[in-house]
């Protein structure tokens, strides 16, 4: 009984992320759905991507969060266009479903927008199994929360098109195995991406924005 009313559900959404997909596709827009779990550093990690990559390509967030502007207020600062949605007001869900997204998109107004990054909210399990209509997944992991969280929450790691590795500033307090952790990642999904950088400190943000500016030329030709 139970499987089948999650299974109903996966489908209803299935058929709201349809129709986000053809929007981001009429508006020509590159979708990235940001994943992690709280407290990884998704909005320090956007905070900088944002600044390094506007004004040559123009960028939009939908941030998720069940409570609270916070993060929203601080991606306002970068000047990119942000809009927030909070989940207390229709049941606090711990992730974003594509009915949700809509709305946020076109107060956003995807016209002149090269990029939309949604800010998912920090968790690690079903925001992997609620498609947004998003062109790619990426979920950050952050070198304080242990190598074997990729073994533990496989899904997530299975359906990211590309992984951050955050707070590598930190690895020389911690004993924490990088090597370890990617090894990991590849055990779950073996042609993955990984990034490693600080977004504190700003190393490695090259490839990863390579990355994205790449992906944003092959869907929009801009
Ligand atoms: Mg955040
Ligand atoms: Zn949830």
């Amino acid at each position: 009984m139970e499987i089948n009313i999650q299974k109903r559900v996966l489908e209803a959404n299935e058929t709201e992320a349809d129709k986000n997909r053809k929007f981001f596709k009429d508006k020509n827009v590159f979708v990235v759905n940001m994943m992690s779990s709280p407290g990884s550093g998704k909005t320090e990690t956007l905070c900088k991507t944002l600044v390094k990559l506007m004004p040559d390509i123009r960028v939009g967030v939908i941030v998720g969060d069940i409570c609270t502007t916070n993060d929203a207020d601080r991606l306002e600062v970068t000047g990119a266009k942000v809009t927030q949605i909070n989940t207390d007001q229709f049941g606090g869900d711990c992730h974003l479903a594509a009915n949700l997204i809509i709305d946020s998109a076109k107060q956003l107004g995807c016209d002149d927008l090269d990029l939309l990054i949604v800010e998912n909210i920090g968790n690690l399990v079903c925001p992997a199994e609620f498609d947004i209509g998003e062109d790619a997944r990426a979920v950050v992991l952050s070198v304080t929360e242990g190598e074997d969280k990729p073994l533990k929450y496989p899904l997530m790691f299975r359906v990211a098109d590309v992984a951050i590795l955050n707070k590598i500033d930190l690895l020389p307090y911690l004993d924490f195995d990088a090597k370890l952790v990617v090894d990991n990642m590849k055990q779950v999904h073996p042609h993955l991406p990984v990034f490693e950088i600080s977004a504190k400190t700003e190393e490695g943000f090259e490839p990863w924005l390579e990355w994205l500016k790449i992906k944003v030329f092959e869907k929009t030709g801009r």
